[in-house]
């Protein structure tokens, strides 16, 4: 039996309004250059979001290329370890490519095709981004050029090398501190100086109106499938969903699935080495409101309103700011952020791997680790927990037998 928590306050707004706006988050604060491919973007999407070859193709896709849907997987062994709590992992590891990224580049790819563009283009940080959508981009035939910063390159040689063997073009920025902030400007640069043939692709549920939406709305899929496979499973709706939040991608198509369920919803932020600017990235429990990339979120900043300085050990969660529609949830009280540190996520990826076989990816092991950490808390009061597990480990295996070795020091 499911103990069903106390009904959680009713959802509030699903789409922005008509400024891009989750209440108090989002808009468009871009320079005026780029508001007329925007509106291009919004009023393509508008059409063909309701277009049903879109969407059959879609399928399609998913099923034929993607390998969807994911199987949600009863994580049994790990679960009795720690307690009464059952744990489910939504397998996101397995969606092609190895992480939930390909969901929303593959919408984009589509998108992109379907508006007659010859090329995608957008920047990327660790290179998990850029590796996604040079595939879409394989995939459907176009071509692809993905800024990056020159220090990001000469970090990331192994993602650089996939991106340029699916076909794209790697293109240093090497202005300022040569990071993803440098990238960004790059590919927005490039943007605007060819709208008609190129479009640009953003990698979370971030950046100016209509990318939030858009994003989630591809990602949805993840929460569509995951509520009715654990309903399959279990007989009921989970206790709590939880998801860890970077730009915010795979949290908010896992909840999309269930935001008028009576399910707790918690996004777990990255608290890094500590609380203070620059040793963590977790945007919601410390920042406040600014603008970043042409939307207003909750942000990490400097006294003068730059963006901070982040770390966390998973490259994909340090983004110093995060996506509206999570602002305006946690704001409504409908979904709690939360965090888990280096340790923990570098504890829960060797537990996870030991008890049940499966690598996480270092940003999904900050969800893991939450997940054990409210199994562990209630032995008397069980629930289920379905957690997005959102990439595999394969990319993070270097950096941790370097740091950390086999992990055989780390048990249950
Ligand atoms: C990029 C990435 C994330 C973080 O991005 P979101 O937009 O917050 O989902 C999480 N997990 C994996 C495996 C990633 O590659």
């Amino acid at each position: 039996m499911s103990i069903v928590p106390a009904n959680p306050k009713p959802s509030t707004q699903r789409t922005p309004d008509s400024n891009g706006f989750f209440g108090n988050y989002g808009g468009i604060f871009v320079p005026p250059d780029l508001e007329a491919p925007l509106k291009e973007i919004q009023a393509a999407y508008e059409i063909l979001s309701r277009s049903h070859d879109f969407i059959e193709e879609l399928r399609r896709i998913r099923k034929h290329f993607q390998g969807r849907p994911t199987p949600t997987y009863h994580a049994a062994r790990l679960s009795k370890k720690l307690g009464s709590s059952q744990i489910y992992l939504k397998r996101e590891d397995l969606n092609h490519t190895g992480a939930h990224k390909l969901n929303h580049c593959m919408g984009e790819g589509l998108l992109a095709r379907y508006m007659g563009k010859k090329k995608l283009i957008a920047e990327t940080g660790a290179g998990q981004h850029g590796v996604a959508l040079a595939t879409a981009a394989a995939y459907f035939g176009l071509e692809c050029d993905i800024y990056m910063g020159e220090v990001d390159i000469a970090k990331q040689a192994p993602n650089v090398a996939r991106m340029e063997i699916l076909g794209a073009r790697v293109i240093p920025a090497t202005h300022g501190l040569k990071t993803l902030k440098e990238a960004v400007d790059s590919a927005l640069m490039a943007y605007v100086q060819d709208p008609v043939d190129q479009i640009y692709c953003i990698g979370s549920v971030v950046g100016p109106h209509p990318f939030p939406m858009l994003v989630r709305d591809f990602q949805h899929i993840v929460g569509i499938e995951a509520r009715e496979q654990i309903l399959e499973m279990t007989g009921n709706l989970p206790d709590i969903v939880t998801a860890c939040v970077g730009g915010g991608s795979n949290a908010m198509g896992m909840f999309a699935g269930f935001l008028d369920d009576p399910v707790e919803l918690h996004g777990v932020e990255p608290n890094g080495k500590g609380s203070k600017l620059g040793e963590h990235s977790a945007t919601m429990t410390y920042g406040k409101e600014g603008i970043i990339h042409g939307f207003r979120c909750y942000l990490l900043q400097e006294e003068n309103g730059e963006p901070g300085p982040v770390h966390s050990i998973a490259s994909g969660l340090d983004y110093p700011g995060v996506g509206p529609e999570h602002c305006h949830l946690k704001d409504t009280e409908r979904v709690k952020y939360l965090t888990a540190s280096d340790d923990d996520a570098v504890r829960a990826f060797y537990i996870l791997s030991r008890e049940e076989g499966i690598i996480p990816a270092l940003e999904s092991a900050h969800a893991v680790s939450h997940a054990m950490r409210l199994a562990r808390e209630n032995p008397d009061h069980p629930r289920t927990i379905l957690v997005n597990l959102s990439g595999r480990g394969d990319k993070d295996m270097d950096y941790m037998i370097e740091h950390y070795g086999t992990g055989a020091d780390y048990q249950l």
